[in-house]
């Protein structure tokens, strides 16, 4: 296979000098060469041929054996020498000490078209790290990673990419919903591609060892390829890198707010350093507007890692980043401005965002009550997030608000109870679109610019939770083609599509409390 390979992070960084696959704690290393584990029987189930591309393959090269066997673990890339990453992680609030790539084995570093791209199988087997599990991966998760991945890329969200999913042809024993009914499902593996995995945890397990000399290894590494702007590598440098991690999370977490998605597992081991999209579990999509909502049943009770939640934690993880990073700053004030600043720049940058959802240019005081005034309405009857915005851009502003409820008629779909918009909740949807209605009176857009610039912001169609869940259940079954259905649809987020009409519609009512659909456990 031709592939441009040019390993950086396991030529330039301390990897452990055990060379066996044992499960053991790895220090002042940051990875241990590993070896994927053989697969039964590999098949390929879908390929990105958009990243075929990025790494520089040819699109018919997906359909070669050696594509089969490197892409499933069978088969190891000529002078390449895989191996798992260690990192630590804050996990549900609580320092976890160290965790690492328990199932992903990272192959080799792509250069291709002046980008690097690192290959990683998820899914291939155990490592130093896999503690007391498997290395193993599911295809229901697996399937929920390649879809995600590539769908967040096209709504223009910071992520990883994925080019290829495959069975491994073995079981794996699962229990999916930890209620003590495990069964065998099939395993799979998927490649997945970014620039670097490295994440917020590669730097606290350092700092938590105390091991200065590795943490500033690292850093010099992640700044030197992924942060070129940053010209020194000594406090003034360290100091900028942290800020530039701040800006590019707090990017990513506003685009997640924005398109209605939730991580579920906002641990620090699955923050990327990159501000990428990463580590795709028991993620979910709104359907109905709720700031409270999580799709990940192991946070039920607390709900930390809750839609509404995702800034603040965004926050905590990146002050968890400075405490590690503090040994090379010595100083906390640089690091404290930066967090602080963070909390401003999200109120601008956020309302930002929702005055874009809502179509509007120009920036008025009285913004951030009608976003207010929005959300707290959005949440009186269930009210679907995706619809809602994408349907206001036909509100046209001259629309009377009256007793007839013609002001209603472009986002009545929304409502999953269009029967209880009456009285009370009525009366807040009229008021607020009386809000909306004089707020666009000072715009200058005409109805139709509005709603072009509002469509390009506002989704049509997302992974809803149950899309994925039918894919699944058809794939089981042996039925890929509502794979490539849904990773098509999604690859135009923002037009029409009406061939895809089916797919803009409310989340149907079976899939309300199915397992997969509204509940997901972090058992992958
Ligand atoms: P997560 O919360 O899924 O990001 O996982 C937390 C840690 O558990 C990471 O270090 C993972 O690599 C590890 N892990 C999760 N699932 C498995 C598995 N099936 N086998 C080995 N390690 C795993
Ligand atoms: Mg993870």
């Amino acid at each position: 296979m031709k592939l441009n390979i040019q390993d950086t992070f396991n030529q330039e960084l301390p990897a452990d000098p055990i060379r066996e696959n044992t499960r053991r704690q790895v220090e002042e290393a940051c990875f241990s060469f590993v070896k994927p584990k053989s697969p039964s029987g590999p098949e390929l189930i879908h390929v990105s041929e958009e990243m075929l591309e990025a790494i520089g393959l040819e699109v018919d090269a997906k359909d070669s054996k050696n594509f089969l066997d490197i892409f499933s673990g069978k088969k190891i890339l000529e002078n390449t020498t895989p191996f798992a990453m260690c990192y630590g992680g804050h996990q549900f609030g609580h320092w976890a000490g160290q965790l690492g790539d328990g199932r992903a084995i990272n192959l080799a570093e792509v250069v291709h078209d002046d980008q690097r791209w690192m290959l990683q199988l998820k899914g291939a087997g155990e490592t130093p790290y896999s503690r007391s599990a498997d290395g193993l991966a599911v295809l229901r998760s697996s399937i929920r990673e390649h879809l995600c991945s590539e769908a967040m890329f096209h709504l223009g969200v910071p992520t990883t990419r994925s080019l290829s999913l495959m069975l491994t042809g073995d079981e794996v024993w699962r229990d999916v919903m930890y209620d003590g009914n495990p069964a065998y499902e099939k395993g799979a593996v998927v490649c997945r591609v970014a620039p670097s995995f490295i994440r917020f945890g590669n730097f606290q397990i350092f700092a938590s060892r105390n091991d200065a000399k590795n943490l500033k290894i690292l850093t010099d590494y992640t700044i030197k390829h992924f942060f070129s702007n940053i010209n020194e590598l000594n406090v003034d440098g360290y100091i900028q890198f942290y800020q530039e991690v701040a800006n590019r999370t707090l990017d990513m977490v506003i685009h997640w707010q924005r398109v209605g998605f939730v991580h579920g597992v906002m641990n620090t081991d699955n923050l990327s350093i990159l501000g990428l999209t990463i580590d795709y579990g028991p993620y979910g999509w709104l359907e109905g507007y709720d700031h409270d909502w999580t799709p990940n049943t192991t946070d039920k009770s607390h709900r930390r890692y809750r839609f509404g939640n995702q800034p603040g934690i965004a926050f905590w993880n990146l002050a968890q980043l400075g405490n590690a990073l503090f040994p090379m700053i010595k100083e906390a004030a640089p690091l404290k401005a930066i967090l602080e600043k963070f909390k401003k720049d999200y109120q601008i940058q956020n309302l930002d965002m929702m005055r874009s959802k809502l179509g509007l240019e120009l920036s008025k005081d009285g913004d951030q009550k009608l976003v207010e005034e929005l959300e707290k309405t959005l949440m009186v009857t269930e009210a679907d997030m995706t619809i809602f915005f994408r349907n206001l851009s036909n509100f046209a502003k001259d629309t009377e608000i009256d007793h007839n409820q013609t002001f209603l008629q472009p986002i009545k779909d929304a409502f999953y109870k269009p029967e209880e918009l009456e009285n009370e909740i009525l009366k807040s949807w009229s008021s607020w679109f009386v809000r909306y209605k004089n707020r666009l009176s000072l715009e200058q857009l005409s109805d139709t610019e509005r709603k072009l610039k509002m469509n390009k912001v506002n989704p049509k169609y997302v992974l809803r939770n149950y899309m994925a869940q039918l894919a699944i259940d058809k794939a089981d079954q042996r039925d890929y083609s509502l794979i490539e259905e849904l990773y098509q649809v999604l690859k135009k987020p923002y037009d029409e599509q009406p061939a895809f009409e089916k797919w803009f519609a409310k989340r149907p009512e079976w899939a309300r409390h199915k397992v997969g659909c509204s509940m997901l456990s972090c058992s992958s």
